[in-house]
């Protein structure tokens, strides 16, 4: 067998402890921007122009509904490592599916081999 079941479940013991070591998250992606604004003399409308910005924003989609959402750049170490925490749980989570399917297939196979067994020798479970 190419992965034991103490191994699988001894990584989604790992797994689940590090989602519980997660700090604040956020989902979606960061984008910068420059600019243009709508009065006619504007530095923004020089030659080579000089847009104002740069200005950061969070795009994101919940439960189907997209939205945006500024942010300042004093907030912005912050609100990147929410997005990286955001990531991370996503990745664990997806980890943890996998290792938790292929350990249920071991179960079920396992007690399928018990139940053969028993089968195969009735008597020897019986207490005299
Ligand atoms: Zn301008």
């Amino acid at each position: 067998m190419a992965i034991s079941k103490e191994s699988l479940e001894k990584r989604i013991q790992n797994i689940k402890h590090q989602i519980g070591e997660l700090g604040d998250l956020r989902p979606g992606a960061l984008s910068k921007q420059y600019n243009i604004c709508g009065s006619p003399n504007c530095r923004c409308k020089a030659t080579p122009p000089i847009k104002h910005g740069p200005y950061y924003q969070i795009s994101f989609t919940r439960h189907g509904k997209s939205s945006s959402q500024f942010v300042r750049e004093e907030d912005l170490d912050e609100v990147q490592q929410q997005l990286e925490h955001y990531r991370h749980l996503r990745q664990l989570v997806d980890e943890w599916i996998t290792l938790s399917a292929q350990l249920s297939s071991l179960r079920l196979r396992e007690k399928r081999k018990a139940a053969r067994d028993q089968i195969k020798k009735p008597k020897s479970r019986i207490p005299k």
